[in-house]
């Protein structure tokens, strides 16, 4: 079927990470066409696991259209088990579910789930999407009638709108927010790890992957990659460094000496496998920045999403899937977009109003989640604190967690449903 594009607004969207292209996808799929800017001139194939958590999963099955794809390439789970140090094993003291109505979370190499999005722009090539790598915005011109894209070759694309899906540091929200940018905070805890195979890891038989173990030493996380490969990260705090010589701190020797230091001494199976196999080659580092709470997601005629309005760490495995939120959210409110007035932009205007006041509460409530989540997850030094962290954390499983094997509910996270919210426009 050939959806009507005319009346409908040319959408310029910067940045084909992940919330780009599913955005371009889901706009596409409601008739809705878009330019997506990218400044490299190839997607970059770097980035470790991401999860997909049933409330990311809704948007990328319903409104971009790629969940059997997904499934064939990830790893479906239902829960994510928790262990705590005993002694000399690690114990299961229960999990959380992360299945929601039926829909399944999964784990999934970050540069096979942008690449799956960037295919599915692919299938919409009759003029819907258009991707224009090499294409580095480098300034914004809005007036009455239009917006402007100025690519740092001085190329200028005209569209309806602009969207920053361009990460955490973000030229469009610069330009929102003109006098007063704000900048990316660094979380305090730098996350080392890496991929391995299967095989080169002690897992014991009953482990289902997620895992999250507590330790005295701090904790680790440890999800399925493919069939195949497992990766494992945990966080170690390390002061502040520009955020662009964090490569410099791992090719030095220093990330390695870091997560030596730290989990060298631990024997226990499979935290000693996964230390022993990993070196300075194959260790992997991430230093996670938050976006503080911008005073504004929004011009008449542009608006931010994903990291670039509100990047969080991945402690609760939701950065990326507020992201994709926001895709569902936007993406259903432009395809509801009528122009109610003689100025176009005034309409746009409301409807990123009305964006940013559904998801900006939202948004504030993960963030606090996240920060909570993290204030647990350091090392213990006396052999009381571990005792007492211990049993509050065996405690709190066995009495909130439902039935014999503690599973807590993670239904508030995970329940949401960005084609069930109201969007009346
Ligand atoms: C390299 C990398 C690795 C990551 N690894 C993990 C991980 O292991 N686990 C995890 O949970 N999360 C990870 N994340 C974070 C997670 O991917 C983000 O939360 C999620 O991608 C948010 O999507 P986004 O589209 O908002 O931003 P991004 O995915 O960061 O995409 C932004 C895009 O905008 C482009 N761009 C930026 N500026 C311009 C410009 N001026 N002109 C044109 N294009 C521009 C960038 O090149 C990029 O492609 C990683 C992010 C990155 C960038």
């Amino acid at each position: 079927m050939t959806l009507a594009l005319v009346a409908r607004p040319h959408v310029i969207i910067v940045g084909a990470g992940l919330a780009g292209p599913a955005l371009a996808s889901a706009l596409a799929g409601q008739g809705i066409r878009s330019t997506v800017l990218e400044r490299h001139s190839t997607p970059q194939n770097i980035g470790g696991v991401i999860l997909v958590a049933p409330n990311a999963m809704r948007v990328l099955d319903k409104q971009v259209g790629i969940e059997p794809r997904l499934r064939a390439a990830g790893c479906t789970y239902d829960a994510i088990d928790i262990y705590t140090e005993g002694s000399g094993s690690l114990n299961r003291v229960g999990g959380f579910m992360t299945t929601n109505g039926n829909v399944r979370g999964l784990t999934i190499a970050r540069p096979v789930l942008q690449n799956l999005l960037l295919d599915r722009c692919q299938e919409y090539d009759d003029g819907r999407i258009t991707i224009r790598y090499s294409s580095r915005l480098a300034r914004i011109q809005e007036d009455k009638d239009a917006v402007t894209a100025v690519l740092e070759d001085g190329t200028e694309i005209k569209g309806d709108i602009l969207i920053g899906a361009d990460g955490i540091g973000s030229l469009v929200r610069q330009h929102i927010l003109g006098e007063t940018p704000v900048q990316p905070k660094y979380s305090g805890a730098v996350s080392l790890g890496s991929v391995l195979r299967r095989d080169q890891v002690q897992l014991p038989a009953t482990m289902q992957l997620p895992a999250f173990f507590y330790t005295r030493s701090g904790t680790i996380l440890l999800f399925a990659m493919d069939d195949d490969t497992i990766q494992w990260a945990t966080t170690s705090p390390v002061p502040d460094r520009d955020r662009h010589s964090w490569q410099a701190y791992r090719e030095s020797g220093q990330a390695i000496a870091q997560l030596q230091a730290d989990w060298g001494h631990v024997t226990i199976e499979p935290i000693a496998s996964l230390v022993r196999n990993t070196n300075n080659e194959n260790i992997r580092l991430w230093a996670p920045y938050e976006m503080p709470v911008l005073p504004r997601w929004h011009t008449a005629r542009t608006c931010v999403l994903g990291d670039a309005a509100h990047a969080i760490p991945p402690s609760m495995g939701q950065g990326a899937a507020q992201a994709f939120e926001d895709v569902g959210v936007l993406s259903r409110l432009l395809s509801e977009y009528k122009p109610t007035s003689t100025s176009t932009s005034t309409s746009f205007e409301s409807t990123f109003a009305q964006f940013e006041a559904l998801r900006r509460p939202r948004v504030d409530m993960i963030r606090k989640m996240t920060a909570k989540a993290e204030s647990s997850r350091g090392a213990t030094s006396s052999n009381l604190g571990w005792y007492v962290k211990n049993t509050v954390i065996r405690g709190a499983f066995m009495m909130f967690g439902k039935g014999k094997e503690c599973y807590m509910n993670g239904g508030e996270v995970t329940g949401y449903d960005a084609n069930a919210i109201d969007v009346q426009v």
